[in-house]
This record gives structure tokens, C-alpha cells and sequence, in this order.
């Protein structure tokens, strides 16, 4: 069966569903995101640092320097509008001996180069007194004060709400095969049927440059690069209060232990090429690894607290810049964007969005109202006493702890389920409202959980998955 839109949008992760809002919120025209995946953020999107870089690591001139500079900027305003858990902790980047010296100073360079503000060397002694966990080894550092944290999967359920809210059309499980070109626009074959459009953009990550190559004689090819974690359970007192980076080497930023805005401290990733972009193992090796680097920051370091591992995949293009624009006639695309890819989403949303609706082949009708954010109500576990005994009085399923470990009430549950683009999965529900995030992982209130989504969806129990897929959680009743 053939469908029709006016934009397109192939994947669902931060540039495509940030595409989606910045394109809802100016044209009235039909716009329908394709995910191959079963939620919106299932890619690289899920699975990163969650740093909101300064901009000091790219190459001044390079794609990457310009957007992550202007992404940057953009974070504390459409974190504050989106009601996304966001920090501007700052970051040190740590020299361990005089090699490392020249690394920061170039790096102090560069920075100053791509516009980031307040930049400066501290020197140990200061250092320490900053970072009292610090390997005491250090010698200086680089300080970023506008370097932040923020929750980048929350930040991607925001902007596809939002995008919802304003129209748009979310299609999971739809896997864009290949595209051809039409009189009209193009097609796009999926297993469920053809979609015609106006207009596409590739958002696709990791599957990017398959689809570049389709339409484009300028051959691209991306490197699958893993990034293994460890997270540890929130400590009443964190180790640091900034990102802490050591020195860059060229596979990337090396192993960073940082704060997380939920109070928890993720050390990592390794930079490993894999020849499968969707092997998103965790390995002993790879872990032991991030324990061993993460021992030269932080000495202190056990991995006793650790509550999970993950891992993500890089998109990283050959040629080591992002590509980001028109790719042929009233087709555009976003690929190869791997770090600083989250901190540039919402710059090149914005970019995508001008230049696709300043096509003059595209009678995009402007829109004159658009619809606010969904707002969600503040988590219960950052509540007073006060206005926790407010919520229960308001709704007596605030009085239902399901996570016991992170304090989320039913009431949070379900809302997380009746999102403009809810949770359907077990998986869905703890990143939109942290149940089963904890030190158990779901183990207390994962059944719970299944129980809600099963009432809430009118799927029996045997229906529901962990994740995107076929990871069923029960197998039968008995
Ligand atoms: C280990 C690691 C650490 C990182 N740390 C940071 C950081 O701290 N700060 C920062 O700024 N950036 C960081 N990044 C980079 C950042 O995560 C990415 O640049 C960003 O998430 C890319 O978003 P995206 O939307 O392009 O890709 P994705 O999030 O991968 O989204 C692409 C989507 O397209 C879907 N898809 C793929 N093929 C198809 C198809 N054929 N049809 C339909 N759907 C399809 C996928 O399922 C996926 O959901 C990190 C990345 C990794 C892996």
C-alpha cells in the first residue's frame, strides 16, 4: 500500500526528531518521521555521554566546530522551553604530563578559534582544589565553563512530542529500504509499502550513508565506532562536579568520568570499529578497559555502586567532518554525525528546516499558530514532602510507588505511557520517567510495569517487550 506526505523524515533520534519539531513549528505541511526501531531515540541518540560540548575538540572550519558552537548556545533556552533535564557543570580536560600540556594548550587554541567563551589553563595546585578526587598526578587542565550535561534521550521524547503536538506523524518498526527518485519528489520502499513525499530527509545515523549512496555519485562510508559504558547508582556525595575528560587522541575523547543531571556517574566510552553498526554489546575487555582509564582520573574509582553497563555506536564518516545539506533535488540529509552530534542537533535542525522550506519547489504553507510543549509534572522524587502529599491528594496514584529505587509512582507511569509519543515498551517507560533505572534495574517493579503498559496499551501481558523487537518479557501465562 502506498502513503503520501509532504516531508519525510527517515530516523527517529535527535537530529531527525529535532528536525521534526523546528520543521512543525514553521509549515502546516504533513510531515511523517520513519523509525525503523520500535521508540523514538533507539540509536546513538540513547547511548552517549550526554555532553553538551563547549566546542574546543573540532577543527576550527570543520562542519562539526561551526554547529557544535551554535548548538551549544541553543541547549539552556530549548532545555528550559522543553522542560529537559539540563547542567552546565563546565568540563576539565586533564593534562598528565607535558605532552598532555601541548594537547590542552592546543586545544585552548582551537577553542578560542571556534568562538567558546571563558576558556583558560588551571593550573594543578587550583586543579586539585577544584577537583578534590583528581588523580593528583595531573598537571593542568583546560577549563570549559559552558560545558554541560543534559539527558539526551529526554531531550529527544521532548522534541518528538512537541513535533507531535504540532502534527507530525510518527511511523515505528518502518525500515526505509531504498529511495527513487519521482516526478513529484521521491519514494520510499519499506517493507509496509511505498511512501511518496515531496520531500525527504536522511536522518537515518548509522544507516545514513547507505542511503546518501542511493541518491548521490559522492560515495560515503561510515566506520562503526563503539562507545562501552559502566554507570554507577548516585553517590550521596559526587566524585566531581565537572565533566572530567582526559587528553583527546584521534579515535576521539577519550574515557571521561562525569556526573550525570540524575545524579549518577558514567565513566567511558571506549572507541572500538566494529563491522556491525548495531552490535551494541558491552564486552569484558571493552570495560575493563574504561575501569583501567577512568583509575588514572579518578583513583578512587570502584566499580562496587556499578548499576549497568550500555553501549553506542558512532557514525563516523571517513572523512571525519558531518554532512549536513541538500544531497539532490528536494532530498536533504544529516550524515556522519557523531560527537559533537547530540550538542549540533538543535543547530542543525534548524539549518535542515530553513533550507528545506526555502525550497522553492516545496509550496510549504506557513504555520500561523503552533502548539506548546507538552508539559510534563515535576518527577515525584524531586518533590517536597509537602507537594508529594499535594500529588497524592491530587491523584491517589502518586501514592503508588512502582520504582523504589528511583521514587516513581504509578500516576508517573502512566503519564509516561500517554505522552504524545508514549512508551510502549518496558524500556520506553524507564527513559521517559526512570522506572527500573535503579540499582535493581527494574528488578521490584519491572512486572509492574508490564502489568501498566499492558492495561494502558489493551495488549495482553505476553505482548509486551523490553526494548524495540521481540524481547518479550513473559512467554505465557500460567
Ligand atoms: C559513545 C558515544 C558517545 C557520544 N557522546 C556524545 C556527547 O557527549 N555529546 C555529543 O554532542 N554527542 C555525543 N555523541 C554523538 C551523538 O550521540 C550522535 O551524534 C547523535 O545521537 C546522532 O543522532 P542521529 O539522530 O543522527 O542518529 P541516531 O540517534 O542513531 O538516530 C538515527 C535513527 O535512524 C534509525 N534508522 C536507521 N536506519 C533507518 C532506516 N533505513 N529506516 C528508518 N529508520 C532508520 C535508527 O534506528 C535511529 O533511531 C556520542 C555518540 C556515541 C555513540
Amino acid at each position: 500500500m502506498q502513503t503520501y506526505t509532504d516531508i519525510l523524515i527517515i530516523g527517529a533520534g535527535v537530529v531527525g526528531c529535532a528536525a521534526a519539531r523546528a520543521l512543525s513549528l514553521r509549515t502546516k505541511a504533513d510531515i511523517l518521521v520513519v523509525e525503523r526501531a520500535g521508540d523514538v531515540a533507539e540509536g546513538a541518540s540513547k547511548a552517549n555521554s550526554g555532553i553538551v560540548h563547549a566546542g574546543f575538540d573540532a577543527h576550527p572550519g570543520s562542519e562539526k566546530a561551526r554547529l557544535n558552537v551554535l548548538g551549544a548556545r541553543m541547549y539552556p533556552a530549548l532545555c528550559a522551553e522543553l522542560q529537559v533535564p539540563f547542567r552546565a557543570c563546565g568540563a576539565l580536560v586533564v593534562a598528565f604530563d607535558e605532552a598532555d600540556r601541548a594537547t590542552v594548550e592546543n586545544l585552548l587554541a582551537q577553542g578560542q578559534a571556534n568562538g567558546v567563551p571563558g576558556l583558560r589553563i588551571v593550573e594543578r595546585e587550583e586543579l586539585l582544589r577544584m577537583e578534590p578526587n583528581l588523580n593528583p598526578a595531573a598537571v593542568c587542565a583546560l577549563e570549559a565553563p559552558t560545558s554541560a550535561i543534559v539527558s539526551p534521550y529526554e531531550l529527544v521524547f521532548a522534541l518528538a512530542d512537541h513535533a507531535a503536538l504540532n502534527g507530525t506523524e510518527f511511523r515505528f518498526d518502518t525500515e526505509v529500504l531504498g529511495l527513487t527518485q519521482t516526478e513529484s519528489g521521491w519514494l520510499a520502499h519499506t517493507a509496509e509499502g511505498d511512501i511518496a513525499c515531496r520531500c525527504v530527509l536522511n536522518c537515518a545515523g548509522i544507516d545514513s550513508a547507505r542511503l546518501h549512496n542511493q541518491v548521490s555519485a559522492d560515495k560515503r562510508h561510515l566506520t562503526a565506532r563503539r562507545g562501552q559504558y559502566d554507570v554507577l547508582d548516585h553517590p550521596e556525595t559526587p566524585p566531581f562536579s565537572r565533566t572530567i575528560f582526559q587528553c583527546p587522541t584521534k579515535m576521539g575523547k577519550g574515557v571521561l568520568v562525569t556526573p550525570t543531571v540524575h545524579g549518577n556517574v558514567l565513566l567511558g566510552p571506549t572507541a572500538e570499529d566494529i563491522p556491525d553498526g548495531l552490535d551494541v554489546a558491552t564486552t569484558a575487555e571493552g570495560l575493563a578497559d574504561v575501569f583501567a582509564k577512568a583509575k588514572l582520573t579518578w583513583p578512587g574509582v570502584s566499580l562496587r555502586t556499578a548499576v549497568t553497563n550500555f553501549s553506542g555506536i558512532r557514525a563516523h564518516e571517513d572523512r571525519g567532518d558531518f554532512l549536513v545539506g541538500r544531497t539532490a533535488p528536494h532530498c536533504w540529509e544529516a550524515v556522519g554525525v557523531e560527537s559533537p552530534g547530540l550538542t549540533s542537533a538543535p543547530a542543525i535542525a534548524e539549518e535542515l528546516a530553513a533550507a528545506i522550506l526555502a525550497d522553492e519547489a516545496f509550496p510549504a504553507k506557513p504555520r500561523e499558530e503552533t502548539a506548546a510543549p507538552y508539559r510534563r509534572a515535576k518527577p515525584f522524587n524531586e518533590m517536597t514532602a509537602e507537594e508529594q502529599a499535594e500529588a497524592v491528594r491530587k491523584d491517589p496514584l502518586n501514592g503508588q510507588l512502582i520504582c523504589r529505587c528511583e521514587v516513581v509512582t504509578e500516576a508517573e507511569i502512566r503519564a509516561a505511557i500517554r505522552r504524545p509519543v508514549g512508551a510502549r515498551t518496558v524500556d520506553g517507560v524507564k527513559r521517559r520517567c526512570r522506572a527500573g533505572m535503579g540499582r535493581c534495574q527494574g528488578g521490584f517493579c519491572a512486572p509492574r510495569v508490564v502489568d501498566i503498559l499492558a492495561e494502558e496499551l489493551g495488549l495482553p501481558k505476553t505482548a509486551i517487550t523490553k526494548g524495540s523487537g521481540e524481547s518479550r518479557m513473559l512467554v505465557g501465562e500460567i
